[in-house]
């Protein structure tokens, strides 16, 4: 049973960046197992450090929600060398349950990075794993779906989460 919870819009600590990992050692992996059982068991496909309290620069992704093994893509430090396109789409958060936004993200990302053997990656995506990569590696960043979309519609989902927290909903 993993101990971690996620956190939610309105925590403090999903708005801070994050410090790059310097040792990639038994509590990272930990970490990282943590994440992974937390995410299939919320049935996301994406996961970062900052949204279980860790200001670290980990991310986790399985664009088929623990369908096919083998698509689990576990990042340490990831870093958009270069992305291209841009592709508007729906897109949800576990720090943000029952909302989803249209969001504009690249249409094809080169990503690097580290396993948590401390091998270093680089990986192209498109479609989904692209988007996802990006969403993540935003939420190191302290950046959420909630900045990415004009100030109009964000007045009005802050309002609306802010509602939600009163009434005990959030
Ligand atoms: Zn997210």
């Amino acid at each position: 049973m993993s101990i971690l919870s996620i956190l939610k819009y309105g925590e403090p600590l999903l708005l801070e960046k994050c410090l790059p990992v310097e040792k990639i050692d038994e509590g990272l992996r930990r970490l990282v197992d943590d994440m992974v059982e937390i995410m299939y068991a919320e049935e996301g496909i994406g996961l970062a450090a900052p949204q279980v309290g860790e200001l670290k620069r980990v991310i986790v992704i399985d664009i088929s929600a623990g369908e096919h093994p083998g698509e689990l893509v576990v990042l340490i430090n990831p870093e958009i060398e270069a992305e291209e396109g841009s592709v508007i789409a729906e897109e949800g958060c576990l720090s943000f349950p029952n909302i989803t936004l249209e969001i504009e993200r690249p249409r094809w990302v080169k990503v690097r990075g580290l396993t948590p053997e401390g091998e270093k990656v680089e990986l192209e995506a498109e479609g989904l794993l692209a988007r996802a990569l990006h969403h993540e590696i935003d939420h190191l960043d302290g950046v959420l779906i909630i900045n990415r979309i004009s100030p109009l519609k964000r007045d009005l989902i802050v309002r609306k989460i802010r509602k939600k927290i009163t009434v005990g909903e959030w």
